[in-house]
C-alpha cells in the first residue's frame, strides 16, 4: 500500500498551531523557512508537516523596555527592518540571518554569529517563549519583563531543541541599541598566530564583539568593533597596533565573506560541521581536522569547517576528544554521516524531558538520531 503524502499545516496564529498539533494525530514535522533543513539529524516520515512560515509579525515592541514579542515565523531581516526605525536590533548576526531564517529556527537550532562574542546567542537574547506541547497544551514561560522566572524557564530548553519538545509559537526577546560606528581590523597570518594575538587582544580593555578567523592562504583574523563615532577610530588604531605587522582596519565585506564560509562550497560538495570547545583548545583541534574551509571564533570556541563528507565521523571524534561538541549542518542530500559525536552524559536527563514533554514522540523525529 502506498502511505498518503503527509498534510502541510501552515497555521497562521498561535491559536491555529495549537489546533493543529490537538487535531492532527500522528507525527509531526516542524519547519519554518527552511534555510536549516538539512541540519542535525536528517528528518525522518512524518504524518503532517507543520510549517510555521506563515506565522510572522511583531505583536509587542516596547522601545522603552528593549523587548520585543514575535510569531515565530517571523523571518529575523524583516524583524530587524523594522527595529532598525527605533535604532533598536536583535544582537544575534547568525549568517543565515539573510537567507530568511526565522526567529523560532534560529531559537531551535541555536544558531548564532560572531557576535556571540559579547551578546551571546539566542539563549541569552530571549526572555520569553510561547510553546505547543503535544497533547496541545500551551506553555508559556517568561515574558517581557527581564526579571520575571516562576516556574520552568522554557526558552532554555527550546534553545538548541530542534524542534523535538513541540512548534515555538511566540518568542520574546531583549533588544539592543544599533551601534553608532562599527569597524573591522584585519591581519593575515596562519591559526596559530592569529591565536595568540586573540589571546592577548582579550586581555586587553579593547572590547572587540567578534573576533574571527577565516581559512585562506594564510588565513586572516577579523576583529569588529563598536562604538561611539568619535571614540572608535582611537580604538581602531590601538587594534591595529596590538595586532601588529600589516593590520588595517578593513571594509565590511569581510564578513560576507566569512558568513558565506559558514554555508560551505557553493558546489554542495562536502559537509558542513559546526564545532564548540574551550576556546583555548580550538586552534590546537582546528589543526587536527581535514578541513577545506573554516571560521573560528577564537575567542568564544566555536567554529563552522567544511570536510569531505566521509570525514565527518573523524571530525566527530576528534571534538570529542578536546571534550567539544559537533552536529553536521549542510551536506549533500546522499551523503550517510553521522549528525551527532558521542551521545552527551546528560542524554537519560533529555529523554527523561522529552517523554514527559512528547510521550509518543510526535515531534520532529529524527533530529536526535541516534541518540533518541
Ligand atoms: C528571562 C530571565 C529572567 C530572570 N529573572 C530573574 C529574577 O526574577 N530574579 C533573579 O534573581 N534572577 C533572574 N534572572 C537571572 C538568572 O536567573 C540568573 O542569573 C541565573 O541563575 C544564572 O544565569 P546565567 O546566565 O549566569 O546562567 P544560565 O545561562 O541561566 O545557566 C547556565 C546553566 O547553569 C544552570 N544554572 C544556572 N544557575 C544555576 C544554579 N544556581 N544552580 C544550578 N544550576 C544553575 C542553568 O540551568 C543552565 O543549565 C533571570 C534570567 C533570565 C534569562
Amino acid at each position: 500500500m502506498t502511505r498518503a503524502a503527509p498534510t502541510t499545516l501552515r497555521p497562521t496564529t498561535a491559536k491555529d498551531v495549537r489546533d493543529a498539533v490537538a487535531d492532527t494525530p500522528g507525527r509531526i514535522a516542524i519547519t519554518g523557512a527552511g534555510t536549516a533543513r538539512h541540519w542535525a539529524g536528517r528528518p525522518q516520515e512524518t504524518d503532517a508537516t507543520l510549517d510555521l512560515s506563515g506565522l510572522t509579525g511583531v505583536i509587542a515592541h516596547n522601545p522603552g523596555d528593549m523587548t520585543v514579542s514575535v510569531h515565530a515565523g517571523t523571518p529575523l531581516r524583516d524583524l530587524a527592518g523594522e527595529l532598525a526605525g527605533h535604532g533598536q536590533r536583535l544582537a544575534l548576526d547568525a549568517a543565515r540571518t539573510a537567507a530568511g531564517a526565522t526567529v523560532g529556527g534560529l531559537l531551535a537550532t541555536a544558531d548564532a554569529g560572531p557576535s556571540a562574542l559579547v551578546y551571546g546567542g539566542m539563549r541569552d537574547l530571549v526572555i520569553g517563549t510561547t510553546s505547543v506541547l503535544a497533547d496541545g497544551t500551551m506553555v508559556r514561560s517568561g515574558g517581557h519583563v527581564i526579571k520575571n522566572v516562576a516556574g520552568y524557564d522554557m526558552a532554555k530548553l527550546l534553545h538548541g531543541s530542534y524542534g523535538v519538545f513541540g512548534p515555538v509559537v511566540e518568542v520574546v526577546l531583549r533588544l539592543h541599541p544599533v551601534p553608532k560606528a562599527t569597524a573591522c581590523v584585519a591581519v593575515d597570518g596562519p591559526v596559530d598566530d592569529a591565536a595568540a594575538k586573540v589571546r592577548t587582544l582579550m586581555a586587553s580593555p579593547l572590547e572587540p564583539v567578534a573576533v574571527e578567523w577565516v581559512s585562506g592562504d594564510p588565513g586572516r583574523l577579523l576583529v569588529r568593533l563598536e562604538g561611539g563615532a568619535n571614540t572608535l577610530p582611537g580604538r581602531v588604531g590601538r587594534v591595529c597596533e596590538l595586532l601588529g605587522d600589516g593590520a588595517a582596519e578593513v571594509g565590511d565585506e569581510a564578513w560576507s565573506r566569512h558568513a558565506a564560509l559558514t554555508g560551505g562550497p557553493a558546489d554542495g560538495t562536502g559537509a558542513v560541521v559546526r564545532i564548540g570547545c574551550a576556546p583555548a583548545r580550538l586552534a590546537g583541534l582546528l589543526s587536527e581536522l581535514p578541513a577545506t574551509a573554516v571560521t573560528a571564533g577564537l575567542a568564544t570556541g566555536v567554529a563552522t569547517v567544511t570536510v569531505p563528507g566521509a570525514a565527518v565521523g573523524q571530525v566527530h571524534e576528534s571534538v570529542a576528544a578536546a571534550s567539544g561538541t559537533s552536529v553536521l549542518r549542510d551536506r549533500p542530500a546522499d551523503l550517510d554521516a553521522p549528525a551527532w559525536g558521542p551521545a552527551p552524559s546528560a542524554l537519560p536527563l533529555l529523554k527523561a524531558v522529552r517523554t514527559q514533554l512528547d510521550p509518543d514522540a510526535r515531534f520532529a523525529p529524527g533530529r536526535f538520531d541516534p541518540w533518541m
